[in-house]
């Protein structure tokens, strides 16, 4: 099975490569140039590691040994042995994502992703030493800190936007410990610092360098990939719990970013899983709501910031494979990402728009919108959750509102509320002054449900890098480590 960039206009490659390279040359994104055969049902036996083993070993056949790659990824590290939870709650069930190392979804790819590009470099007998290379909005860079320290023959590089995170996020990644690692801040918000990475890879390309470029962000399909195994896990929960029969269908509500978690879905359901309808869930910063109601893609506007930052972007990466799997016209997505690096904008053809609209339906909410579900499912339904997974109830609502969709729906939690305490406590009506530890205890206190150990260790540690850069400044930067 080879993979193609969504832009055609570089060679076909194994799946070891596509992990290895990342962006491919023509700054497209690797796709397998068609799904395997995948025995869905057989997938939904076992436990969430068995999953995983069969779904990476059926898009990346070139890795070997995948069930003891993914063994080594997980065991340990996760607070529930099926590592991605779903839990009733009201009408919907939340499926949490966020019971990992770092207490961020990130953690199911990212633990991942090491074991996947160690694996891919012995295959392909390269020497030298890969540097990761990371621009993230907050959760990718700790994430990502975490699966790669101290991984041999592999260093690592994050860049996040100066005072684009929280204070908890910042922490998380200032204090990292490990041979292997840099964190950097940008002067910039987070497009600046992932175009900064993107133009990296650019100018790299033809260098010889000690070191070989590859991408912790999920452009990386060794990054996407993981991620399929939660929506296995999740149906499989449904149908133990008797909430509905093999086959039936599920919705899935996506709080979204770069469209790496739903596009899994969408891969998840190409699989064969009987997925429903996929909801993309965005907040103020809400392109991907347009360009699924209307086809037309534009990000000529200002990037607001909200109280959920990891959702706080305008460049959706991930889009372009979903664009490369509909219409399977390569010709057409390079055009589409050039006018998009040009112009900002673009439009899809209608018949495009239209296979899109028969697979997602979207929804955006606002910091105000958010605050009220948070207060409302917690006082209501006993729920905490953060202003992400806010904005994905937010938009499952939408959703059964206007269509009357009665299958069931599934909400994607993807942050621990307690990497959020700001935003949680001024929603359910708490005391929200004090340092961000401050509030995590105070919400602790509050709600009864104990601050994840990861987070509550961070007070006190050892600040380890400082550093903040200006934007034009981040080659010089690789160049030097
Ligand atoms: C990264 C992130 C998202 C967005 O995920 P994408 O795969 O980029 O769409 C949503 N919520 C949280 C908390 C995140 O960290």
């Amino acid at each position: 099975m080879l993979y193609h960039s969504t832009r055609g206009r570089s060679r076909p490659v194994d799946s070891a490569e596509a992990v290895l390279e990342g962006l491919a040359p023509d700054g497209g994104l690797y796709m397998p140039e068609e799904l395997p055969e995948f025995d869905w049902k057989d997938c939904l036996t076992g436990s969430s590691m068995d999953m995983s083993a069969k779904i990476l070993s059926a898009l990346l056949p070139d890795i070997p040994n995948m069930p003891k790659l993914v063994r080594r990824a997980y065991t340990g590290k996760f607070e529930t042995e099926d590592l991605t939870p779903t839990v009733p709650v009201g009408d919907f069930s939340v499926l949490e994502l966020f019971r990992g190392p770092t207490s961020a979804f990130k953690d199911v790819a990212l633990s991942m992703l090491p074991q996947l590009l160690t694996a891919a470099k012995k295959v392909k007998g390269m020497e030298k030493d890969i540097l990761i290379l990371t621009a993230t909005s907050g959760d990718t860079g700790k994430a990502a800190l975490e699966g790669f320290h101290d991984v041999p023959g592999i260093r690592i590089c994050v860049f996040y936007p100066d005072g684009g995170v929280s204070q908890v996020q910042r922490s998380q990644m200032v204090t990292q410990e490990g041979n292997n690692v840099a964190v950097c801040a940008v002067r910039g918000n987070f497009d600046d610092a992932q175009t900064g990475v993107k133009n990296i890879f650019a100018a790299c390309q033809d260098r010889e360098l000690p070191f070989a470029l590859s991408s912790a962000n999920s452009i990386n399909i060794g990054r996407l990939a993981p991620q399929i195994m939660y929506y296995f896990r999740a149906y499989r929960d449904l149908l133990d719990a008797g909430k509905i029969r093999l086959g039936d269908e599920v919705n899935f509500s996506v709080p979204t970013g770069n469209f790496g978690d739903i596009l899994a879905g969408y891969l998840a359901k190409k699989l064969g899983l009987p997925v429903g309808k996929l909801i993309c869930a965005s907040n103020a910063n809400n392109v991907l709501t347009d360009f699924i109601r209307t086809g037309i893609y534009d990000r000529r506007r200002p990037l607001l910031k909200t109280t959920s930052p990891s959702m706080d972007i305008l460049v959706s990466s991930n889009l372009e494979r979903l664009l490369y799997l509909l219409s399977e016209d390569t010709e057409l997505v390079a055009d589409l990402m050039k006018k998009l690096n040009t112009e900002g904008a673009y439009t899809v053809p209608a018949e495009l728009i239209e296979k899109i609209q028969g697979e997602f339906w979207a929804a955006y909410c606002d910091d105000a919108r958010a605050a009220e579900i948070m207060d409302r499912v917690y006082r209501e339904l006993g729920y905490l959750c953060d202003p992400h997974t806010a904005s994905g109830w937010a938009a499952a609502e939408d959703y059964v509102n206007q269509t009357g969709d009665k299958r069931p729906m599934v909400v994607l939690s993807t942050a621990s509320p307690y990497k959020f305490p700001a935003a949680v406590l001024t929603a359910i009506g708490g005391d929200t002054s004090g340092s961000e530890f401050d509030q995590m205890a105070r919400l602790s206190t509050v709600t009864g449900v104990p601050v994840p150990k990861n987070l509550a260790s961070l007070q006190g540690k050892e600040e380890r890098h400082t550093g903040v850069i200006d934007k034009d400044k981040m080659l010089d930067y690789v160049l030097s480590l």
